[in-house]
């Protein structure tokens, strides 16, 4: 410890506002990497007030969170009822009837050079290919509901085996709270009704709760939830809308009884406004509505919502409003929002959690001393913004590529003006079905390629350079790999039958 340096600006005093996935995403992460003697960390939140509740499906990114705590997996999986997910299926989205899957990995293999979805183009154009899926160990598994980890089997597809998970999350925010606990974090339970900012500089002193006491802290995570107590109450960061091109604006959720098979995927179903969510946990089935009150009441879109369930409902029906869109400022002086109090992005492609996780991670990067370099806030706000910007395209593409007329929702969809650089990315798809990731862009190419074609979009030809390799070669190449597939989704056992093995509840 060096207190008695004088010339010592560390943080010394970390206060969290909020016990959510991100309150307690953020107490773990901060004790974890900075350790119980560099800085105490305490936590509020208020019982009364509660979390969210929803926001049970993840991306493969989230392994790595896990095993940057260092937490097992399988014990992770046990204690939140969870289950695993190979990717999303999407039904009813580019036209009624039709369904697609947007898996995690990639399809098939890059030869010589050359992106597999060229040659993969190339033999559709002449009528030779199947579906995408059968060259997509995560989206064969998906359909017959298997799965396993990957195992070590040389160039086997088992050997690389992308998955993410499904869970219970009010029995994560408990997982992590134990786990933060442990690590000397500190709970205080209690509504805060105040904040105050130091006169000099408007910085953040200190939080009021409810019986009277104060809080204060060198630095605050906001983690509060779409009400941003701090962030937005009391420093006035701003909020940047972005209805226009996501205009559902309410989720209504339930959870349902399960049934026999636990589908290793997300599903997610379009409406006339909206789509609904599924995720098979052990226990029961998250399910949710998401939709545009401008095209639908909450009675309509309910009524929707209890139509189509696998079982019984088991608690009743919960509305969610809510706006898409970020803080004009993530990080203000000394406070950073984590979570919904940052901002939103439908759970369409699952990246809240990511984005909590991301936040995380950029601002370790940058940890701030007492003395709060103006130039690391700016970058951080400039990267989260980036990071939201370029998932809100990768969601404005499924709405927007669609050949749905049924409603007026979908027509305002389909026809509404898009962010240019998701215009581009359509127009460089639609000459010769070349998809890209940007810069370090959380989706690369495969995902976009997969929901592109998914949602009906059909290039005019294919990459010129797929045509490097002769073509009696790709049809052998492209046999040869999908067969390799199918044999290794026929190899892996069913998912239910994985977890009771591993990871029973
Ligand atoms: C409909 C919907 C579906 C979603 N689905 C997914 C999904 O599938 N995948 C995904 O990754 N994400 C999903 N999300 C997002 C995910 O739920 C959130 O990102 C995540 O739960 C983080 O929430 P949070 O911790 O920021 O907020 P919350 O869970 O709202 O927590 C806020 C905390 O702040 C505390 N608090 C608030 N005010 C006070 C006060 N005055 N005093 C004391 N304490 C206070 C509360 O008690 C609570 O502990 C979904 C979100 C919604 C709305």
């Amino acid at each position: 410890m060096t207190d008695k340096d004088p010339t010592d600006r560390n943080i010394r005093s970390i206060l969290i506002v909020g016990g959510g996935t991100a309150g307690w995403m953020t107490a773990a992460t901060l004790s974890r990497i900075l350790g119980p003697d560099y800085a105490k960390i305490t936590l509020v939140e208020s019982d009364e007030i509660g979390i969210i509740g929803v926001g049970e499906a993840t991306i493969p990114q989230m392994a790595t969170f896990n095993r940057m705590l260092g937490l097992d997996e399988d014990q992770f999986i046990r204690e939140t009822k969870g289950s695993f997910k190979l990717g999303i299926q999407f039904v009813n989205w580019g036209r009624i009837g039709h369904r697609y899957f947007h898996p995690f990995g990639r399809y098939g293999l890059d030869m010589k050079g050359v992106s597999f979805h060229a040659y993969y183009l190339r033999m559709r154009q002449l009528g030779e290919a199947p579906d995408v899926d059968e060259w997509s160990l995560q989206a064969m598994a998906a359909r017959d509901d298997k799965f396993m980890r990957g195992i070590d089997a040389g160039n086997s597809p088992l050997s690389d085996i992308a998955y993410a998970y499904h869970f219970d999350a009010g029995l994560y925010a408990k997982f992590l709270r134990r786990y933060a606990e442990d690590l000397g974090v500190v709970r205080r339970e209690g509504k805060i009704v105040d904040v105050n900012l130091r006169g000099e500089d408007g910085f953040v002193q200190s939080v009021k709760m409810e019986d009277g006491t104060e809080l204060e802290a060198d630095l605050f995570i906001d983690c509060s939830g779409f009400r941003g107590l701090i962030i937005e109450q009391a420093l006035k960061a701003g909020y940047t809308d972005w209805s226009q091109w996501l205009p559902c604006n309410r989720a209504i959720a339930v959870p349902c009884e399960s049934v026999d098979a636990w589908t290793p995927y997300t599903r997610s179903t379009a409406h006339t406004a909206g789509w609904q969510w599924r995720i098979p946990l052990q226990h029961r089935i998250g399910n949710g509505h998401v939709f545009s009150s401008d095209y639908m009441s909450d009675d309509e879109a309910t009524s929707i919502l209890l139509g189509n369930l696998d079982g019984a409902p088991l608690a009743d029906p919960r509305t969610v409003p809510f706006k898409t869109g970020h803080r004009n400022r993530m990080w203000v002086k000394n406070c950073v929002a984590m979570g919904l109090s940052g901002g939103f992005l439908e759970p369409l492609e699952s990246t809240s959690i990511w984005l909590i996780q991301s936040g995380l991670s950029r601002f370790l990067t940058m940890f701030p001393d007492r003395d709060f370099n103006q130039a690391d806030i700016d970058r951080y706000n400039r990267i989260m913004q980036t990071d939201y910007e370029e998932i809100r395209d990768f969601l404005v593409l499924h709405y927007h590529a669609t050949e749905r007329t049924d409603s007026p929702f979908w027509n305002y969809c389909r026809t509404m003006e898009i962010p240019e650089r998701l215009a581009e990315k359509m127009r460089v798809f639609r000459s010769h079905g070349r998809a890209f990731r940007e810069n370090e862009e959380l989706f690369n190419d495969t995902s976009w390629f997969a929901v592109m074609l998914g949602q009906l979009m059909e290039p005019a030809g294919h990459d010129p350079v797929a045509d490097v390799m002769p073509l009696e070669e790709t049809r052998s190449r492209l046999a040869h790999i999908r067969e390799a597939v199918a044999n290794s989704a026929a190899y892996m056992p069913r998912h239910r039958d994985f977890i009771r093995d591993n990871c029973a509840a």
